[in-house]
């Protein structure tokens, strides 16, 4: 069995997924705040720095969130503005 480490809370857990079940509830609610954010606002000339304070996530969540399955396209608008 593979184990992988949760990138929130640090516990290794077994499951598929980018966090462990525990953190999964937080990670997807804090994943939808960011979309919605970017869809009212556009990425356009924000930093990272500058959503994670109008939102309250982390720039580390924000930075694993751009590389989650489709917000490649946030990508290229975000990184060091
Ligand atoms: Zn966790």
């Amino acid at each position: 069995m593979e184990l992988t480490r949760c990138s929130r809370c640090g516990a290794f857990y077994a499951n598929t997924g980018y966090v462990c079940s525990k953190c999964s509830d937080q990670d997807n609610f804090e994943l939808s705040t960011f979309k919605k954010y970017v869809e009212e606002n556009g990425v356009e000339l924000k930093s990272l720095s500058e959503i994670s304070t109008y939102t309250g996530i982390s720039e580390k969540n924000l930075n694993r969130f751009l590389d989650y399955d489709g917000l490649e396209g946030y990508k290229k608008f975000l990184k060091e503005l």
